[in-house]
């Protein structure tokens, strides 16, 4: 893959031309009607074909679960893996768009929960590829334990990830530069302690704009949690949600496709790009804050 790049680059230099179409032939253009309507926690490990979201960036998560794959002139990079028993299927996507997993070079993710990067260390074994991930995800990636500050603690004791190496942590703001690619962190500690956005340029027919892969903004927990009673945790899930109202924003992806209409975007069936897509996003989860406290209150 990365000998065409470099010709299409060399085009690109001598000619002023497009790079190389961006579409590969076995993504899919309906990615919506092969998922079928939203199957809920069902759709986690539910095989979604690959998809092409913008430039050099797929799709290759599963019907309810996203995960990202960007080709860079230095190799591939995979966000967020999925659930461990959607590794297969993950690989078999990137090997469906003509990429051999071993290309991957780096893996990044948005939160540490079971569900986006339960297949990380076994994504990690088969690549060999590093891991880069926020301030405040390391300990729960090195460990597989969950963090003891993420209102979820208590339940997801039951769904322990498999220990990953963590290669780099960046503070946030900062960036990884691969292939001439700059992805930048952005903490935003909403749904999670180690929750984490990305943003990248891409850049397709002549046109460029920012991906932002906005992390989850639900303020869930486990039963006996209430938020009231952690107003620190209030403050960082509030500042989390500045931090994604304020993201570089062309075109959102959720790590929960539904939560942006992503599959039915990828299809055709939606405006791809939304410059208000992730201030959108953050006022989804700020309302959902407020409700939350308000039954806390009322004693729900
Ligand atoms: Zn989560």
């Amino acid at each position: 893959m990365f000998g065409k790049i470099a010709i299409a680059s060399l085009g690109l230099l001598m000619l002023g031309a497009d790079p190389a179409p961006a579409e590969l032939p076995a993504a899919s253009r309906n990615i919506a009607a092969a998922c079928g309507p939203d199957g809920g926690m069902a759709d986690w490990v539910k095989p979604a074909p690959p998809a092409h979201i913008h430039g050099r960036s797929w799709y290759v998560g599963t019907c309810g679960i996203t995960s990202v794959l960007v080709e860079t002139s230095a190799g591939l990079v995979l966000i967020d893996t999925g659930m461990a028993q959607a590794v297969p299927h993950l690989l078999a996507n990137v090997r469906a768009l003509g990429f051999d997993p071993r290309e991957i070079k780096w893996l990044l993710m948005t939160h540490e929960h079971f569900d986006h990067v339960g297949g990380m260390a076994a994504i990690q074994k088969i690549t060999g590829a590093k891991l880069v991930v926020g301030p405040f995800v390391a300990r729960a990636m090195r460990s597989g334990k969950a963090d003891p500050e993420d209102p979820q603690a208590a339940q997801l004791e039951k769904y322990a990830l498999a220990p990953a190496r963590v290669d780099r942590v960046l503070r946030s703001g900062a960036t990884l530069s691969a292939g001439g690619t700059r992805f930048t962190i952005h903490a935003n500690p909403t749904h999670s302690p180690g929750s984490t956005s990305w943003t990248w340029r891409s850049c397709e027919g002549g046109k460029c704009l920012t991906i932002a892969y906005a992390d989850s903004i639900s303020t869930i927990s486990s039963p006996d949690y209430r938020f009231s009673d952690h107003p620190a945790r209030i403050d960082a899930a509030r500042a989390g949600l500045r931090v994604i109202e304020g993201l570089p924003c062309d075109l959102i992806i959720t790590p929960h496709p539904s939560s942006s209409n992503l599959l039915d975007r990828l299809s055709g069936k939606a405006p791809l790009i939304d410059p208000r897509g992730c201030i959108a996003h953050a006022a989804q989860g700020s309302a959902g804050l407020a409700q939350r406290l308000a039954e806390e209150a009322s004693g729900k």
